[in-house]
């Protein structure tokens, strides 16, 4: 029996495109299917244009990103 972190962080993916946490095989924003779990530091996005952290990484649509993502 795994934990139940341990057991979402797996379950939880991220576009190596745009950082943007992935629900099903491909990005829903980017289309891209170069998808990633190993990524590090949730970031939600709620309001883009006035975030310095989404100005950063081009992030222009409100959502769930991942920082880092290797
Ligand atoms: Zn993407």
């Amino acid at each position: 029996m795994v934990s139940v972190a341990a057991a979402r962080k797996k379950l939880v993916r991220v576009c190596r495109e745009c950082h943007r946490v992935v629900e099903g095989e491909s990005c829903t924003i980017c289309g891209s299917g170069n998808i990633s779990t190993d990524w590090a530091g949730y970031l939600v996005i709620i309001d883009p244009q006035r975030s310095e952290v989404a100005k950063k990484m081009n992030i222009s649509l409100p959502g769930r990103y991942a920082l880092k993502v290797r």
